[in-house]
């Protein structure tokens, strides 16, 4: 039986309004909880697992023991004067990140259904209609909430929301031939061209990626294609290449780098996260000119989103 969009629910991290770097005009993004990868720069931790999940943040801590009462399982505590909240007994019911009033507990992923994300998404119509911009789904990786997302996107389209996917494209081609009519852009993602390298770093083969880069553009969608720049991961000679003949053979010339940052450093530490890129600094704008300029003598149109 189909479900309704009322019933259809998804983990959703942040509904994140007034963006201006997620597809065209002023923008209402919503991440979703759960991807396939897990890339080493990822800035969205708390998006790479698809269940809920408790964040702490050390630095906000008053030390004032609320939460230790709020927790059921004793799952928080104080070990040699250290604040610590024990996983394994977990229940992420959220009850400690409510009693905090520090802001120092925050759970990460609430159900919502699709009819509560609509609402959400259309307090801020107006914006949409003078910038024309529109709704932008991200995560995570939407595709994993395909159903969520057609439905969603069309109750948008009926409502004359734009609509917009970022997306890591590993998925099955189905998924996206679902949504395909409901969606006006594709952020596409190209994160490295070489299969061992991308499986090193993100976790998967860009087999399938590609595989569903070039059916995308085949079927007239409109695709930007984009990069984060990584120093020392993607930035080589060799990589910028094989990206530019990708993207001339699917007709496509234009490239969007995202260098890379650290903003998200804080949440591997709230999340208690291992994170794999402690020796890379961040992308300079000097490195992120000089692969612009690289892609740009290559015959590809290319943007640094900053
Ligand atoms: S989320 Fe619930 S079970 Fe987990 S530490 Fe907080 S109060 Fe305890
Ligand atoms: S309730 Fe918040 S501020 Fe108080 S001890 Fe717990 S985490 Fe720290």
């Amino acid at each position: 039986m189909k479900l309704s969009g009322e019933a259809i629910a998804a983990a959703v991290t942040n509904i994140q309004e007034f963006s201006l770097h997620d597809g065209p005009g002023i923008r209402t993004v919503v991440f979703f909880k759960g991807c396939p990868l897990a890339c080493d720069w990822c800035a969205n931790p708390e998006c790479i697992s698809g269940a809920p999940q408790i964040g702490f943040m050390q630095a906000l801590c008053a030390r004032c023991g609320r939460c230790f009462d709020a927790c059921p399982r004793g799952a928080v505590r104080r070990e040699e004067n250290v604040h610590r909240i024990d996983y394994s007994r977990c229940l992420t019911c959220g009850g400690c990140a409510s009693r905090c009033g520090h802001g120092a507990l925050v759970r990460y992923g609430d159900m919502m259904t699709v009819g509560e994300v609509l609402d959400a998404v259309r307090r801020d119509r107006m914006f949409y209609d003078s910038s024309r911009g529109g709704v932008t789904v991200s995560g995570g990786e939407p595709l994993l909430k395909t159903e969520f997302v057609r439905d969603l996107f069309t109750r948008c389209k009926e409502d004359g929301i734009n609509t917009c996917i970022e997306t890591c494209g590993f998925a099955d081609w189905e998924s996206l031939c679902e949504i395909l009519p409901v969606t006006d852009h594709f952020l596409f993602d190209l994160k490295h061209m070489d299969a061992a390298a991308h499986e090193k770093h993100t976790g998967q083969s860009n087999e399938r990626i590609l595989a569903n880069a070039a059916l995308l553009m085949e079927s007239g969608a409109d695709v930007v294609f984009r990069q984060p720049l990584i120093p020392g991961v993607n930035d080589s000679p060799e990589n910028i290449a094989a990206t530019a003949g990708f993207l001339i053979g699917a007709s496509n010339k234009g490239l969007e780098l995202m260098p890379y940052h650290r903003m998200g450093l804080g949440k591997y530490r709230a999340l208690d996260m291992k994170y794999h890129l402690d020796g890379i600094n961040p992308c300079n704008d000097e490195t992120a000119e000089s692969v612009r300029a690289a892609y740009e003598a290559k015959g590809i149109r290319c943007t640094i989103s900053r």
